[in-house]
């Protein structure tokens, strides 16, 4: 088995190259709180962990700056999870965490001096600071990356584990010196977990990030980022689910495209950005009238899709009406100014054409184009 030297050595090896791994993803991630917050805190603990492990330093700098500064890198990186996981360690607990892991070594090193005891203390509290990580991305981690979590959250509870049990062995051995069983084994057994759960949390915590930025770009591309509703490519993904899932549950499935009349004029007079606002109002005004199950994508320009679930062409028809009135009777505003216009719409439903995106698009087109060389502020049905 190996011998206690190497294994701390081992420990403090694995401790600095997670900090490096956590320091340069954190350095490539850019302006991540979360993961600036865990690469300072590894860099932290590292260095009261190299600082721990002088033994000729004097006592005040090896036993209690050293613990001090693990405790508050451990504090740290417990912010950085609170704070991925939607929630805040406000500072004056940070403090209290370093303070307490100052404290500790401080008691048994000047008041009741005992290694062991000092030791055993200080497991505690790292341990539980640990099992805390564990805790908070077990409860809090609700989005899509929660899968991930589970790599970090395991490697959080090993090493809390790890850490409470060597504690818990010191306590008994502290009890029992005259105990006959040769404890050596569970102790380097105890001490290998800890660069193995350390690992595993650096790895964890990468991919959480990897994940939520995978998220976040998928997010990205199927927004629309003037209005914030789907855009094209959101609709074709989100409309392919809703037209299969319609089909599959025997419901029929409407489309209205939506063209706002008339909008170079609200260009041309009020200019780009009036215009803009304009749009925004209309996106809001439609996805607030909308069902939670129907589906909002700006389609283009000025020119929306709704896709209105278990909804045949008069039910559509009748909701296409309610959004037209609706839009003429409330002007947008921008600044001082209030602009009164009114929208097309061409309504196709799937009793007629299928669930079928494509179809249903270009047949409410036509409708569509039917109702501007109509007059316009008004809807037809594609039949
Ligand atoms: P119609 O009643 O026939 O639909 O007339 P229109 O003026 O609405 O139609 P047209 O297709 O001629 O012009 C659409 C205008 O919408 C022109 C374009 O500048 C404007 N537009 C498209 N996208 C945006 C946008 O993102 N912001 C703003 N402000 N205007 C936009
Ligand atoms: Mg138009
Ligand atoms: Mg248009």
């Amino acid at each position: 088995m190996l011998d206690a030297d190497t294994l701390l050595l081992v420990q403090v090896s694995f401790t600095l190259l997670t900090t490096l791994l956590l320091t340069v993803a954190a350095l490539l991630a850019g302006r991540q709180p979360e993961q600036r917050a865990w690469a300072l805190g590894n860099v932290v603990a590292s260095v009261g962990l190299c600082l721990g492990a002088m033994e000729g330093a004097p006592d005040i700098v090896h036993a209690v700056l050293g613990y001090g500064l693990v405790g508050l890198g451990l504090g740290l990186v417990l912010q950085g999870l609170m704070r991925y996981a939607g929630q805040t360690l406000a500072t004056r607990w940070l403090i209290a965490i370093g303070a307490l892991s100052l404290l500790l070594p401080a008691l048994f090193l000047y008041l009741w001096p005992s290694l062991h005891g000092r030791l055993i203390a200080t497991g505690i509290l790292f341990g539980l600071l640990n099992l805390a990580g564990a805790v908070v991305l077990l409860h809090g981690v609700r989005d899509s990356t929660r899968p991930v979590m589970w790599v970090s959250a395991i490697g959080f509870a090993l090493l809390g584990a790890a850490l409470l049990l060597r504690a818990g062995f010191l306590a008994w051995r502290l009890a029992s010196p005259e105990a006959a069983y040769d404890a050596s084994l569970t102790a380097s057994l105890i001490l290998f977990a800890i660069p193995l759960a350390q690992v595993t949390i650096a790895f964890g915590l990468i991919m959480l990030m990897a994940r939520r930025y995978a998220e976040a770009l998928r997010q990205l591309s199927l927004t629309d980022p003037l209005t914030g509703v789907c855009n094209r490519a959101g609709l074709e993904r989100r409309g392919a689910r809703l037209l299969r899932r319609a089909l599959q549950a025997g419901r029929p499935v409407a489309l209205l495209m939506l063209d706002a009349d008339h909008f170079k004029r609200i260009n041309d007079s009020h200019g780009h950005p009036t215009g803009d606002a304009v749009l925004r109002q209309l996106a809001e005004e439609l996805s607030d009238t909308l069902r939670p199950s129907d589906l909002l994508a700006r389609y283009g320009g000025e020119e929306f899709v709704v896709l209105l679930d278990d909804s045949g062409l008069a039910g559509a028809t009748l909701v296409a009406e309610r959004l037209r009135l609706q839009v003429a009777a409330t002007p947008a505003n921008h600044l001082a100014l209030s602009i009164a216009y009114t929208v097309s719409i061409g309504v196709a439903s799937s009793e007629q054409h299928g669930h079928d995106l494509a179809l249903l698009s270009s047949k409410a087109d036509q409708a569509l184009y039917q109702a501007k060389q109509q007059g316009r502020d008004r809807v037809v049905e594609a039949l």
